[in-house]
């Protein structure tokens, strides 16, 4: 049985030492040289900045907002900015080396990139976040544009703030520049598809898995962690696939119905009141709770470090789809592979953001908008290719898919390496 997943006696929770840890694993397998696991382990660059943001009582408060870039070796940088109290330094670097692994899995040219501010953004008012927003922007003014960084939402962000944030770098620069953020409103260069791209993408994901266990979906239940722009989408799309959503929670509480929700009734209630706790109907649920409860395909989409020592053992789905970055920490993991959980791990799972976004800013380039069913074709052929390559190395190697997904993502950054001239004499161990 493989030992537990601990240091020092504590479950690892750090989500850089997480990130750290898999990539090197990763580089071992594949038998690369230390070198290439010495640059991955570290972000090529870090921003951190401060934004004072006159509130509306009068006071001053100074915020500190982070910008890292992992690596550009397949392109210009690319990832979400969030808003939340507890985001870190740790945290933005581990979630940037996901977005490269992310963006070599499902075969895009970006490298990975990550924003956050340490704000709580329920206690500021619509002006002081936009003075927030803006103020960001204007820090990292010499770092970012749409050939070296380009943000977009993530946590607590939405298209209403990259429109800010894109008017504030147009200023900055002097004209347009829609290309430098990604998940805009339509009418100032956003793409068709984009606010579903994540959602989307994690349905084709298990709806891949699904395929590989001639599961039915039609007889399937899904619980369902997080109900904003992912977890909303997510729950949105598995309804039109037939899957009977029975239970969600959200910051503010959850609600189980096991004849399964409505969900665009659900969506219109969570508009309103501002979260899915007390939707007509259903019966009140603690994330415990619903981790714990009989169902067939676990989605998280919130934050990290949810999927624990502690909780890993009551999970009874036989899919666990991470929509979110980082939900699961190693213990939790370890614990589901050994009850023969499939995880289907975030950097691929939720890699339809970053797929859409690049379809985005290959639209802005080009200055012509594609219509919905292109981009929803083309974002299944990526999905459906990402899955079946990281399932081709699982065989391969006799790995479990996060492993698999890690040696994908690493090998390709390993590719390129060899093709800059970087190192030398290797060879990635499946064709792709
Ligand atoms: P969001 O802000 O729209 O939604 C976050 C949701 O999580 C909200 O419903 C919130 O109430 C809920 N939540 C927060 N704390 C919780 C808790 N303790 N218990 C239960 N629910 C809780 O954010 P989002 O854009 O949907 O992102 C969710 C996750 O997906 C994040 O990990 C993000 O990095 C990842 N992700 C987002 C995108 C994207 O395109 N937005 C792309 C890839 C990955």
């Amino acid at each position: 049985m493989p030992a537990k997943e601990e240091k020092n006696g504590e479950e690892i929770t750090n989500p850089y030492q997480i990130a750290k840890r898999l990539i090197e694993r990763a580089t071992k397998t594949l038998e690369l040289q230390e070198g290439v696991y010495d640059i991955l382990k570290k972000p090529k660059r870090v921003m951190k900045v401060s934004i004072p943001v006159r509130r509306d009582n009068g006071d001053v408060v100074n915020y500190t907002g982070i910008r890292a870039q992992h690596t550009d070796i397949l392109g210009p940088t690319k990832g979400g900015v969030r808003f939340h109290q507890n985001v870190s330094e740790d945290e933005v670097v581990a979630l940037s080396m996901w977005m490269s692994l992310k963006a070599a899995i499902v075969s895009i040219p970006f490298g990975g990139g990550k924003g956050g501010i340490i704000v709580n953004p329920d206690e500021l008012s619509e002006r002081e976040l936009e003075e927030l927003s803006r103020g960001f922007i204007r820090e990292l003014e010499p770092v970012i544009g749409p050939e070296k960084d380009i943000p977009a939402p993530d946590v607590n962000t939405d298209q209403k703030i990259m429109g800010w944030m894109l008017d504030e770098f147009d200023r900055l620069r002097g004209h347009n520049v829609p290309g430098f953020i990604t998940g805009k409103p339509l009418i100032i260069g956003g793409s068709e598809g984009r606010l579903e791209a994540t959602g989307r993408g994690v349905v084709i994901t298990i709806k891949e898995a699904a395929k590989r266990f001639d599961y039915d979906l039609s007889k399937m239940t899904a619980v369902i962690q997080g109900f904003g722009n992912v977890g909303s989408i997510t729950a949105k799309y598995l309804e039109i696939n037939n899957v009977k959503v029975v239970a969600v929670t959200d910051a503010g509480g959850g609600a189980y119905q096991p004849k399964g929700m409505n969900i665009s009734e659900l969506i219109e209630y969570v508009k309103e009141k501002g979260t899915v706790s007390g939707f007509p109907g259903s019966e009140e649920i603690s994330n415990d709770d619903m981790f714990a409860m009989e169902c067939d395909i676990l989605i998280p989409a919130a934050l990290e470090n949810q999927i624990t020592g502690n909780n890993a053992g009551a999970i009874k789905a036989k899919i666990v789809a991470e929509a979110a970055n980082g939900p699961t920490t190693p213990e939790g993991n370890r614990i589901m592979e050994e009850k023969g959980i499939f995880i289907i791990p975030d950097i691929l799972c939720n890699a339809g953001g970053v797929t859409v976004s690049y379809f985005e800013w290959v639209q802005n380039t080009m200055h012509y908008a594609w219509k919905e069913a292109e981009v929803i074709e083309k974002l299944e052929e990526k999905m459906i290719e990402a899955f079946k390559i990281v399932y081709e190395m699982r065989e391969e190697k006799r790995v479990k898919m996060r492993e698999a997904a890690y040696l994908v993502g690493v090998g390709r950054l390993a590719q390129a390496m060899i093709a800059r001239g970087w190192i030398k004499n290797w060879k990635m161990p499946i064709d792709c």
